[in-house]
């Protein structure tokens, strides 16, 4: 969360105090690049520089490293946390090689070209690892990045000024966490349209209504194709396989729909839903509707949904004024009319 922090503190309020999350582009693309290194091998030599004791590491052979060289080895998705630090961080990959410790982070860009070799944000993010690291009694004077998109390693020395850095950031960014305010957006900063949780914290709409200036850039909306699932025949079944959602009658395949391309899932009557599909259904955040035989509404399934406790807090306040309520559903009632209106004068 420190990367996010200096890569701008609202970012970091919104992940880490609200929960808010949102995937783009660039998130899937980089949870593709981590996919190897997320798979958790390999076990750390103690303090020092001895062998593993479990022998599960992955060591490099004798070929590779020269007869003379210390062994090195290699452990992926390793986990450090220090109450002294106050930090817990995930390792990509850490290269042991007697008393010392490199800790490697993958990303899934290219190398960008400025002078400390990376930004700020990643080198923070290493840094947090080095430091675990030497509080676990390593050694780790500098780190490396890898860049997945131009294959580059770039060494990343862990000198005074990064380590101070790091640890001003991590306290900055406890102190804004208990100060229980969200950071103002940053102004019209080139940061914000690649950033992914751009449409929640809408940066320059929250600017205009703030001080007037500059309409809002336009947002690319991403675009949602899925649509309600209805299932109504009496006995049918509802599983997952793969992606996919299948419905059965008497153990014959009658339909199937992707996954990605259900919004909703609308079950009416005796319809039965195995427990796999319910736990995917719900993972993805898509609604289970439960009607009676005669389409009236019995209730819903669903996930955990948004986790944003403030939001809930003020949603609960507001809940007992009863003017706020009045003008809610007065906006409410005035969109739903308009709506109408709009689709009444587009079709007839
Ligand atoms: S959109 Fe801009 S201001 Fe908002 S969280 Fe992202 S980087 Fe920060």
């Amino acid at each position: 969360m420190l990367n996010e922090y200096v890569y701008c503190p609202r970012l970091a309020y919104l992940e880490w105090v609200q929960g808010e999350w949102a995937h783009s582009a660039d998130t899937v693309e980089g949870r593709h690049v981590h996919r190897r290194v997320d798979r958790r091998s390999g076990t750390p030599p103690p303090a020092g520089g001895g062998a593993s004791s479990q022998g599960e590491s992955e060591r490099e052979s004798e070929d590779e490293a020269g007869p003379e060289a210390p062994e090195r080895i290699h452990v992926r998705s390793m986990e450090l946390s220090s109450t002294t630090l106050g930090l817990v961080a995930k390792l990509d990959l850490a290269e042991f090689e007697g008393r010392r410790a490199v800790p490697v982070d993958y990303k899934r860009g290219k190398r960008p070209h400025v002078p400390a070799g990376a930004y700020d944000p990643e080198r923070v993010q290493l840094c947090v690892q080095g430091l675990l690291l030497e509080e676990h009694g390593h050694e780790a004077p500098e780190g490396v990045l890898y860049f997945a998109a131009s294959r580059e390693r770039v060494r990343v020395p862990f000198d005074e000024a990064l380590r101070l850095a790091t640890r001003e950031a991590a306290a900055g960014l406890r102190r804004m966490a208990e100060g229980g305010a969200i950071p103002p957006p940053l102004e019209n900063s080139p940061k914000c349209p690649r950033c992914s949780l751009a449409p929640i914290c809408l940066p320059d709409e929250v600017h205009f209504l703030r001080a007037g200036g500059a309409p809002p850039r336009p947002l690319a909306v991403a675009q949602t194709p899925a649509l309600p699932m209805y299932v109504q025949s009496r006995g049918a079944k509802v599983a997952k396989s793969g992606e996919l959602l299948e419905v059965s009658i008497e153990d014959e395949k009658v339909l199937s729909a992707r996954l990605i391309d259900v919004s909703q899932l609308v079950l009416q009557g005796g319809v039965y839903l195995t427990t796999p599909a319910l736990h995917e259904l719900m993972s993805r955040e898509i609604p289970v509707t439960w009607l009676s035989h005669g389409g009236w509404f019995l209730g819903h399934t669903v996930g955990l949904g948004h986790k944003n406790v403030e939001l809930r807090s003020a949603q609960y306040r507001a809940s007992f004024d009863e003017a706020f309520c009045l003008r809610l559903a007065k906006v409410l009632v005035v969109a739903k009319i308009r709506n109408q209106r709009t689709l009444l004068r587009r079709n007839w």
